[in-house]
């Protein structure tokens, strides 16, 4: 198929890119590199470098046959801080995606969602009919798109799948997580063991969970790429399909340090720090609604597996 693939430059999006170019797709990836890299755009695919809003129109008259929209901003903190960005920068661009697809006829959407719309789950692990409350605005903004999407889908018939990521981490080879302001566990423990952070402060301490640590669902960068694979496969006209990735199983923050200090062989200090607003305690996904309707199954769920992945790719880089 071509594919236009929003944010082909970004963690995720280039490591599905990476893999849509692998499995035979024509791959144009746009992206205003505000926080990709074009070095991370993969060779055999076309970079286009501009603001989505603005270049979605004239791009998607080039006969493409789906979107792969992963370019946002998706920074809890800062979207409690400055939800404008938020708003504008996410909720705006993607309507503005839509209408050039509706316009032009392009028939499929994978959407980039987030199990940050659930909110504060009522129950663990998350399934789709959870409801959803988000508790803070960049899981507001993806719940919002979501809603515009079915409305899309019923009524201009727009194929579609939403995919909410738990959390994502490790890396692919040469494609990996490398934020200029990192603010995601994994990558910024590895920093503490590469020797370019002294410490890793732990948001809170009090929580109701089995350490008192949150806990979250941690699923491999390429699983999540393979259920975007199977995700396009799957669209049909008119329907809005909705589904969790993650592997069913969650770490708390303090596993995840120990298990990096596995990892490295570094002894990572680690400090309690006050909560993080926005945080919900416990973030764990019910992904049989993946593995039924789209045949998905996490091949790396093993934690060690992951942040083994994601150490090795961040001592290349270093
Ligand atoms: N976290 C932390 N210290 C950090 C960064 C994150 O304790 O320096 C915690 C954060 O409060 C949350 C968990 O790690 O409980 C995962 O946060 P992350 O930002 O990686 O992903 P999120 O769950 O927000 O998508």
């Amino acid at each position: 198929m071509k594919l236009l693939v929003t944010g082909g430059a970004g963690y995720v999006g280039s490591v599905c890119a990476a893999r849509l170019v692998e499995t035979g797709h024509e791959v144009v990836v746009v992206d205003d590199l505000s926080t990709g890299h074009a070095d991370a755009v993969p060779d055999g695919a076309t970079f286009v470098e501009a603001d989505i809003a603005e270049a979605a129109a004239d791009l998607l008259t080039g006969g493409f046959d789906g979107v792969l929209h992963f370019a946002a901003k998706s920074l809890v903190g800062e979207s409690m801080v400055d939800p404008s960005k938020y708003w504008a920068g996410n909720v705006l661009t993607s309507l503005r995606l839509l209408d050039a697809m509706r316009d032009n006829g392009v028939a499929r959407l994978v959407f980039s969602s987030t199990a940050a719309t659930y909110g504060e789950p009522e129950q663990v692990p998350i399934l789709e009919t959870a409801p959803t409350r988000p508790t803070n605005t960049y899981g507001a903004t993806k719940l919002a798109i979501d809603h515009a999407i079915t409305s899309y889908a019923k009524a201009h018939g727009l194929a579609a799948v939403s995919l909410r990521y738990f959390n994502v981490a490790g890396a692919y080879g040469a494609f990996g997580e490398r934020h200029t302001t990192e603010t995601h566990l994994i990558p910024i423990v590895l920093q503490v063991a590469l020797g370019t952070r002294p410490a890793i402060s732990i948001y809170g301490d009090d929580y109701p969970t089995a350490d008192g640590t949150c806990v979250r669902d941690y699923i491999h960068v390429l699983d999540l790429a393979e259920a975007h694979l199977l995700a396009l496969a799957n669209t049909r006209a008119g329907e809005h399909q909705i589904y969790n990735l993650g592997t069913g199983t969650g770490f708390s923050n303090r596993e995840v340090v120990q298990t990096c200090r596995d990892v490295t062989g570094h002894p990572i200090p680690a400090e309690f720090a006050p909560r993080r607003p926005g945080d919900p305690a416990v973030l764990v996904a019910s992904a049989t609604a993946a593995a039924e309707h789209l045949g998905w199954k996490p091949e790396r769920p093993d934690l060690h597996t992951i942040i083994t992945d994601a150490w090795n790719f961040t001592q290349a880089r270093a």
